[in-house]
């Protein structure tokens, strides 16, 4: 399918280019040093992921230990509650092991470690989702693991902690600055370059730079891959409309690669949180601009000083002032289209799925589920494919909190 001059039956031969880049978005803007072991990453999975052996290997793990392939579920009764006859339909990350998409990168990345002979994986971890996916990976394959995190979101998020230091983590406070997740991602990447003979970094999204934004998005893409065949096996057809929550990315571009190339209308949903003033949200494709952030070119919020914005958003995973290099360029070529939603209508989507269907999605999640519920009340018929990226297990002492039960 061609679309405003990009010809996306052979999209991914082209895109990113050697250097990384999505158009203009991507590279690896790192040190010297860095962009060495970028290199050798580079070339080690260019190699690794094209083995017979690395494929079926990873092909076992996600049927025999995450559970996959995940399910698509017809949303019934939420449908019928919207009614103007489109049907709902959430693809099941929440099945996966360990509650989220997250593993899905996270067992590749260790695997491709595996591969590539190192010891140990490093990485940061804002709420520490990606920490203990990690970690779930790492305690699977005999690998060390350091988890870097600020000492604010420690003491916040400590049933995490105490996960991610069960399944055999080594959990580094990081106390500089604000102590969260920013700070955390420094430490990590100034720990690899001491260790990189070593030890791997897996990144938490598609971010960061080259090779990962890249990577992850091809170990993700088993999503809509599955999502695709599922859903033409059980209704005879595509969907009218994909829909995915957009923090870094990963999720929304697993689901969406499964769906580039065809006549459906595809769609990011970015947390408006409070509101459209700056610090009141986390909506950098819809309010931000270009600029270069964590080793990447990407389109970002920025303060007055032009380094990144503080950002909020009641999903802790969606609170990222920048988006994946990928998403920065369907976004600007208009083959995706980006919108918000508030927390208000979030948290409104987040009881309705649990009352309606028995499913209490993650916050993050929840927001897609807000945005297809919209879309649907817009759409008069057709059909509608939410990924439903993780559970809300995570979330309920917050909601509880915060919200109460409604
Ligand atoms: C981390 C997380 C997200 C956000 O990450 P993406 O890279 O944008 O997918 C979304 N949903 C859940 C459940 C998460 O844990």
């Amino acid at each position: 399918m061609d679309f405003n001059g990009i010809n996306f039956g052979t999209y991914f031969k082209h895109y990113p280019d050697a250097n990384g880049y999505f158009g203009k978005y991507g590279g690896a803007y790192v040190s010297p040093e860095l962009q060495e072991a970028m290199k050798e990453i580079s070339a080690a999975y260019q190699t690794i992921c094209k083995s017979s052996k690395f494929i079926a290997e990873l092909r076992k793990i996600r049927r025999e230990f995450q559970g996959r392939p995940t399910p698509i579920s017809y949303l019934e009764r939420l449908s019928n509650h919207i009614g103007t006859g489109v049907q709902l339909y959430v693809k099941r990350e929440d099945l996966n092991h360990t509650g989220a998409h997250k593993l899905n990168h996270c067992m590749g990345e260790a695997l491709l470690a595996k591969y590539m002979g190192k010891k140990k994986v490093i990485a940061e971890t804002g709420a520490g989702q990606h920490g203990v996916a990690l970690a779930t990976a790492a305690a699977y394959f005999g690998l060390e693991c350091d988890i870097y995190m600020g000492a604010v979101d420690i003491k916040k998020q400590a049933p995490n902690v105490a996960r991610m230091k069960i399944l055999g983590a080594r959990v580094i406070e990081v106390t500089e600055g604000l102590q969260t997740l920013k700070e955390a991602v420094d430490a990590a990447f100034d720990a690899y370059c001491k260790e990189y003979k070593d030890a791997i970094y897996c990144i938490g999204s598609v971010l960061g730079p080259h090779p990962f934004p890249t990577m992850v998005r091809d170990f993700q893409s088993v999503v809509g891959i599955e999502a695709r065949e599922q859903f033409v096996g059980m209704t005879g057809e595509l969907p009218d409309a994909v829909v995915a929550c957009v923090g870094g990315g990963s999720n929304a571009m697993g689901m969406f690669s499964g769906f580039l190339n065809d006549p459906v209308d595809i769609y990011g949903v970015e947390p408006l949180g409070r509101g459209p003033k700056l610090g009141d949200h986390a909506a950098s494709l819809k309010y931000g601009e270009p600029g270069i952030m964590h080793g990447f070119s990407t389109i970002m919020l920025k303060d007055e000083n032009g380094e990144p914005a503080p950002v909020y958003s009641v999903a802790s995973g969606l609170d990222y002032p920048a988006s994946g290099p990928e998403h920065c360029f369907l976004h600007d070529i208009g083959r995706v289209k980006y919108d918000v939603v508030n927390d208000e209508e979030t948290i409104d989507a987040f009881f309705t799925l649990s009352r309606l269907e028995g499913i209490i999605p993650a916050i993050e999640s929840a927001h897609a589920v807000a945005y297809g519920m919209k879309l649907a009340k817009t759409m008069g018929k057709g059909s509608v494919l939410i990924c439903l990226s993780g559970r809300g297990d995570k979330d309920m002492d917050y909601i509880i909190e915060k919200y109460g039960i409604r």
